[in-house]
Formats: C-alpha cells, sequence, structure tokens
C-alpha cells in the first residue's frame, strides 16, 4: 500500500529509498514496543482502518498498530513525536465526520485490544474501561448489575467508549438523559506529547479548577488518546411503552412535545419524515404504523411505571386529534410491539446508506426548529430541485439529521462538490439561527471547513492554542476538527 514514486531519475531514487527506509524504520520500532502481532500492514487492514462510516474519503495509512497497555501508547506517541509521523486515533470506526479516516499515510491507533472492563462499582455506580470496549458491552455490564448505562443509538455494539466519549456521542434518549458528556466521570489519557493524565479521579465534587475531562470529550482525537473512561450508572428505567404519531406540519410536532412533556416522562422524542419511512419500508420490509398518510411522524417513547400513563397517553393523543395537531396514531401494548415501533426510526440511518446519502446534523434550539427546516426545505427545492431531501432526528433535542440522496445523473464527485456548496449556505442559515453545523457527530473532516459557522475566529483561534498544549508536534490526527 506504499506509494513510491518509481524513476530512473536519481532524486526520486533517492525518496524512494529514503522513505522505504523510514517506513521499514518506524514498522520495526512500532514491533519493538507493541510485538510483532499487534501491528499490520496485511492489505484488508489498511483499507478498513483508515476508514469510518463516511462514504467520502480514501483509507491510505501507512500502518496499524493495535498497543494492549497504557504504557504502549505513550511509547507509541513517543515514537511518532521523534519521527514526526501523525497518529489517528480509531474506535469503531462509526464515525460520521470523517475523524478516524487515515488517507495520508499516518499510523492507526486502534484501540480494538483495549477493550476490558476493569470494574463495576455498586456504591459508587460507576462501570471502569478500557477504551475499546464497545458501548453494548458497556450498556450489558451496568444491566448484569442492575444498573443502566442511558447513552443508547444504532451503531452501540460497534462503537467504543474511547470514540463516544471523544465524540461526545448524544443518541436517542438524550431528551432523558443527556449526552455522553453528562456520564463521564474520569479519563485517563495520553497527550500528543506522551504525559500520562488521570482526569478528576471519578470524583462527583472536584472544584480544583480546570477541568481537563471536560477539554477531552469531543476533542475528537486532537489532544490525546483516551485510554480508560469511568462512566456513571444509574437504576434502569420503568418499563415504557410507544406512541407513533402522524402530522401535517413539521411545527405541529413541537406543540405535540409540549402537551406529551407535560404530563409523562419522555425517554425520546424522535421523528422521521415520510420518505424516511417509505425508504425503511422498501428496504427491511417492516410494515407501517398506520394507512394514514402524513409528511411527518413522531416516534414518543415514554415511562409506563404502573399502566396508568398509557391511559394518559391515550389522552393526550385525543387532545392533540381534537386541536387538529395529529392525523392518526399506534400505541404499542407490548414490548415486542415497542421494538417494532422503534425499528423504522432506528434503521434510518442503515437504509440510507444504500441511497449514497450525504449527511448533515444540524441543531438549533427546539423553538426555531420550524422555521429552519423551512428555510433550508425552500433553498433546496428551489437551488436543487433534483435533490431527494431525507428529514430525522431528535426533537426533543433540537437535533435535525438532513440527508440528501446522489441523484443517479451524478457521480459521486460531481454529486459532493454540489453538496459542499449547499453546506456552505446550510452554514451560514445555521449562523443565522445560532445553530451548530454539528450536533452530535463531531467536526471530523467533514464539517471542519463550516465549523466558522458555529464558532468565533476567537474560539477558533483559543482551540488551536489549546491543541498547541497538549499536542506541541500536531502528531494528534492532524487536519481533522480545526
Ligand atoms: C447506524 C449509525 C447510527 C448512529 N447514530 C448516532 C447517534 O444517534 N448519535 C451519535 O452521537 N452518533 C451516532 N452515530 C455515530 C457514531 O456511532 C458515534 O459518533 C460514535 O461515538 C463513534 O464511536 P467510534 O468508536 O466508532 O469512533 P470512531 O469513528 O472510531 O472515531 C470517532 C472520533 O473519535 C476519535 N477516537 C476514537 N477512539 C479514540 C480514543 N480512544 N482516544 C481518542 N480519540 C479517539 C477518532 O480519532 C475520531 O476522531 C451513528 C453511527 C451509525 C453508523
Amino acid at each position: 500500500m506504499y506509494h513510491f514514486a518509481r524513476s530512473t531519475n536519481s532524486f526520486y531514487v533517492d525518496c524512494f529509498i529514503n522513505l522505504r527506509d523510514s517506513a521499514v524504520n518506524i514498522i520495526s520500532r512500532l514491533e519493538s514496543i507493541v510485538g510483532r502481532k499487534n501491528v499490520s500492514i496485511e492489505q484488508a487492514d489498511l483499507e478498513n482502518f483508515g476508514l469510518d462510516r463516511t462514504s467520502v474519503y480514501c483509507s491510505n495509512p501507512r500502518v496499524i498498530v493495535f498497543p494492549t497497555s497504557i504504557d504502549q501508547i505513550q511509547e507509541v506517541i513517543y515514537l511518532a513525536n521523534d519521527l514526526e509521523v501523525p497518529i489517528v486515533p480509531s474506535g469503531g470506526r462509526t464515525g460520521l465526520s470523517g475523524g478516524a479516516v487515515a488517507s495520508n499515510s499516518e499510523i492507526v491507533l486502534s484501540m480494538n485490544k483495549m477493550n476490558s472492563i476493569l470494574d463495576v462499582n455498586l456504591n459508587d455506580r460507576t462501570v471502569t474501561v478500557e477504551a475499546g470496549a464497545t458501548t453494548q458491552e458497556v450498556q450489558e455490564e451496568a444491566y448484569k448489575n442492575g444498573l443502566f448505562y442511558p447513552v443508547n443509538f444504532a451503531s452501540v455494539g460497534s462503537s467504543q467508549i474511547g470514540g463516544n466519549v471523544a465524540t461526545n456521542a448524544g443518541g436517542v434518549n438524550v431528551i432523558k438523559y443527556g449526552m455522553t458528556r453528562d456520564w463521564v466521570s474520569g479519563i485517563t489519557a495520553v497527550t500528543g506529547s506522551g504525559e500520562l493524565l488521570v482526569l478528576n479521579k471519578s470524583l462527583i465534587k472536584n472544584n480544583t479548577g480546570y477541568d481537563f475531562r471536560h477539554l477531552f470529550i469531543g476533542s475528537e482525537g486532537t489532544l490525546g488518546i483516551i485510554c480508560q473512561v469511568t462512566l456513571k450508572l444509574t437504576e434502569p428505567p420503568p418499563p415504557s411503552s410507544v406512541f407513533i404519531l402522524g402530522v401535517s406540519k413539521f411545527k405541529d410536532l413541537l406543540e405535540v412535545l409540549k402537551i406529551f412533556q407535560s404530563k409523562l416522562s419522555l425517554q425520546a422524542f424522535e421523528f422521521f419524515c415520510d420518505h424516511a419511512l417509505e425508504k425503511v419500508i422498501e428496504v427491511h420490509g417492516h410494515s407501517k404504523p398506520f394507512v394514514t398518510y402524513a409528511p411527518f411522524y413522531a416516534l414518543i417513547d415514554f415511562e409506563n411505571q404502573d399502566n396508568t400513563s398509557q391511559d394518559e397517553a391515550l389522552k393526550l393523543y385525543s387532545e392533540c386529534v381534537d386541536k387538529k395537531l395529529v392525523l392518526d396514531g399506534v400505541m404499542s401494548e407490548s414490548i415486542a410491539q415497542s421494538r417494532n415501533m422503534w425499528k423504522l426510526r432506528e434503521d434510518i440511518s442503515e437504509t440510507l446508506w444504500h441511497y449514497q446519502p450525504y449527511k448533515n446534523d444540524l441543531s438549533v434550539r427546539i423553538s426555531k426548529m420550524p422555521n429552519f427546516l423551512d428555510e433550508i426545505d425552500s433553498f433546496i427545492k428551489k437551488s436543487y430541485p433534483n435533490f431527494e431531501v431525507i428529514w430525522y432526528g431528535h426533537i426533543g433535542d433540537g437535533n435535525l439529521h438532513l440527508n440528501i440522496l446522489k441523484p443517479d445523473e451524478l457521480n459521486k464527485s460531481e454529486f459532493k462538490s454540489r453538496c459542499d456548496d449547499i453546506s456552505i449556505n446550510l452554514g451560514k442559515l445555521v449562523e443565522s439561527f445560532d445553530g451548530s453545523i454539528s450536533a452530535e457527530h463531531g467536526v471530523g473532516l467533514l464539517k471542519r471547513n463550516y465549523l466558522k459557522f458555529s464558532k468565533s475566529s476567537g474560539e477558533i483561534n483559543l482551540m488551536a492554542e489549546v491543541k498547541k498544549v497538549f499536542d506541541p508536534k500536531g502528531i494528534l490526527n492532524p487536519g481533522k476538527l480545526l
């Protein structure tokens, strides 16, 4: 996978030899740190480990390294500083912003072999894991101990806790439980200069100045390698029921949210548009929730502690129908039905991969969502009438996932360049609505050029200065985020 120049010209021959020597040197030095079996230059690994779930980049790392201890991570960081070779920290590679992409001969540092559950403390109600443990493993470990880890989304089987922390992952339960940030009580990390930091020591109260734990949350692998994480756990939620409602106007969803939120404890309030539903049904063969057509749907997951909440939900539903907010609806009567109803929402992201989507993960204050969505819709309809737009997301969090599907007549790069133009216009709109160009997926490579629409130049300059403090030689994830 090394693209060395082949030429009889002596300059290029020298380059070729030097590059080859340095490549061999790096690999043998990595092998001496982590052992031969934990270094890979296998073609399949070079192709896989340089990519996340964005479909627009090429994979071209130099080598993949799988450390098995914090000491080894430190040694790899020292080596990368010494040779000035960039490192891409790599988790489950389910990211949607290109943060784990390696396309410039980097060392990919994969956390796949550091995935142990280290400790469960029932007094502290915490679990401590190596960063390579998957989100689902943490959820299962909490459950085994009668507790609950609430961060949840469709990719939890592959995404890793280190990746979740580095992206501050959100998901479907944010309305009730918040983002990953709200559940991190301690982080052990190695900075870009190789310094080991044990941050917050899992304390609840710790007012001793700057809390670097929060800098690492959402840092997208640009400040250090997250090695271990202590996560808070909570009591399991009561059983819940699910309602799916159809509405004719997006703005009615906000009224429905207000009405349901006033009387019930909601675990999720999600939405999707008619096209999203059509595609999920087409690809997965799921059944429609009801026959009445609706342009938008809400999925409401509400706690049903003592079985009285279902009656309350039905009353609220009638109120919404009387107020002409809702066209039709259906409520689950069993866990199996709830699960099937959730599939209509959870399968959307995977379904859309079949249509080569250009994804945007936007957020504005909840109250501003209807105007924001209308403006985007009318801009795309006017400027790109052939583009199919799919909306879904987390209404309860002000988070809209905008997906534009590639029309057959455009090739991949023509489509991407049109979408880049759209992103600039979206960025300006986001700025005018005081919103964010990345609600929960991070900035990575995909949104880097649009960061200026969410953060002032003063903030971006300070971010660059902070990066220099933790990673003075800029070896960690260069070109990502900043
Ligand atoms: C079907 C599907 C549904 C999804 N739904 C959601 C959703 O609802 N909400 C949501 O927030 N996200 C969602 N995602 C996106 C993704 O799962 C999250 O961003 C997740 O947190 C990424 O974790 P990962 O381990 O796969 O990280 P990766 O993709 O491997 O990496 C993400 C970033 O973190 C860095 N990183 C990874 N591990 C470390 C480490 N140990 N130390 C330092 N930096 C590290 C990488 O360099 C990169 O910048 C979804 C993805 C898919 C495919």
